[in-house]
């Protein structure tokens, strides 16, 4: 008999009752380490006080009234969104899957607007991973999310990540747009080269393409800057952000550059909930922490503190982990034994981690960890590499 829940999840046996900062309680009082963030969702850690204040305090005014009327925290945090990035607009609404279908419609409304409908096409990388929607599971291109749901929308074309060559090779005269994540989340945890992706600015301003990067995992601090391709020097035309911008209330948005957007007219896209007036004074609230004197420098303090450590305990444990790679806080180790079963004996050990892809075991830990979170996890990886030894 089907389950109450469709059954497209496999929880653990596991259920939690509240959150503090980086740790996780059961009912019954037994406390674990929070190094998933309920998979780069709750970038702040768990309850905290600014947020859950300004969430209470919209709780009693408004939650709801639809885009029919204006919503001014919708406008102040769009402003504070163009501020302080390449864009200069924002689409508001619930998901990554939702922002990065946004964009696809920008895309494509771009190059139609310009006269140019067959123009459609958005080169792809292998590996990725761009939400569960028709045309996200078509971008993402993965087999194993596509099964059974064609036909599979058209208009996306696959090349290996992280190769210049094959990317321009693949450039043709439907092609509009290049999509790429700077981070590859699920798939594994792989930054792309700096090079890489300055060779994908250049590529779509050469061919007449804009250049889509999906920063829903790594983006809004994660990388140890607002957003992860600002290492790379290079701006994109569209970009799609959630996780953590909300810190646990669903919230997505679709920022672009105005040359990219401008056929995006009254009517043209839209959500009942996007940018509700919940969701607005929670993204403002998380935009305050982070874009506070020192945050972000304090994101790359502790990604080079836990990665040094990372890096020892790979040294020390070379018959199960054969490395590290990752981005600020964005880290994982690639692992010799199955991802999935250490992941299970570390949860017994009370520390919460994720797999990706290439069987890699993947930390998101909540932003605002201190020393004491890096010492209390690597203790808990020393322990279980050295019971499974
Ligand atoms: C999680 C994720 C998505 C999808 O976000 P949802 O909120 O689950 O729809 C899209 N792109 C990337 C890179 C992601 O990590």
């Amino acid at each position: 008999m089907i389950s109450a829940i469709l059954p497209t999840y496999s929880p653990a046996d596991l259920a939690f009752d509240r959150g503090e900062g980086a740790y996780l309680f059961t009912a019954d009082g037994r406390r674990f380490l929070d190094f998933t963030s309920g998979i780069g969702v709750t970038s702040l850690g768990h309850a905290h006080p600014h947020i859950v204040k300004a969430l209470k305090e919209q709780v009693d005014k408004l939650w709801h009234c639809s885009n029919l009327y204006m919503i001014p925290g919708q406008q102040q945090l769009a402003e504070r969104l163009v501020a302080n990035s390449f864009a200069d607009t924002a689409f508001f609404c619930n998901s990554g899957a939702e922002a990065v279908e946004a964009g696809i419609k920008i895309v494509r409304r771009h190059h139609c607007a310009a006269g140019h409908d067959e123009r459609f096409r958005i080169i792809c990388a292998e590996n990725a991973f761009h939400g569960r929607t028709m045309a996200d599971i078509a971008a993402g291109g993965q087999e194993k999310h596509t099964r059974g749901f064609g036909p599979v929308v058209d208009g996306f074309d696959h090349v290996p990540f992280a190769n210049l060559n094959a990317l321009r090779s693949a450039i043709g005269p439907e092609t509009a747009a290049i999509l790429v994540e700077p981070v590859q989340g699920e798939g594994g945890i792989l930054p792309a080269p700096e090079d890489y992706l300055r060779g994908l600015r250049a590529a779509a301003d050469e061919f007449g393409l804009l250049l889509f990067f999906d920063e829903v995992q790594c983006g809004v601090g994660r990388s140890g800057r607002f957003f992860s391709h600002e290492w790379a020097g290079v701006t994109p035309d569209i970009m799609a952000v959630a996780k953590g911008i909300g810190g646990g209330f669903p919230l997505g948005a679709c920022l672009a550059s105005e040359k990219a957007a401008s056929a995006m007219d009254s009517g043209s896209h839209g959500s009942t909930y996007g940018g509700n007036p919940l969701a607005m004074a929670v993204g403002n609230a998380v935009l305050d922490i982070l874009l506070g004197d020192g945050f972000l420098d304090h994101i790359v303090h502790m990604g080079t503190l836990l990665r040094e450590r990372l890096d020892d305990l790979a040294q020390r444990h070379r018959k199960m982990i054969t490395g590290v790679r990752g981005l600020g806080l964005m880290l994982g180790l690639e692992c010799i034994i199955p991802n999935q079963d250490l992941m299970m004996r570390l949860r017994e050990n009370n520390l919460l981690t994720l797999t990706a892809g290439n069987n890699v075991l993947r930390l998101l830990p909540p932003l605002v960890i201190e020393e004491i979170h890096v010492d209390e996890a690597l203790a808990i990886l020393e322990k279980t590499c050295g019971e499974w030894e």
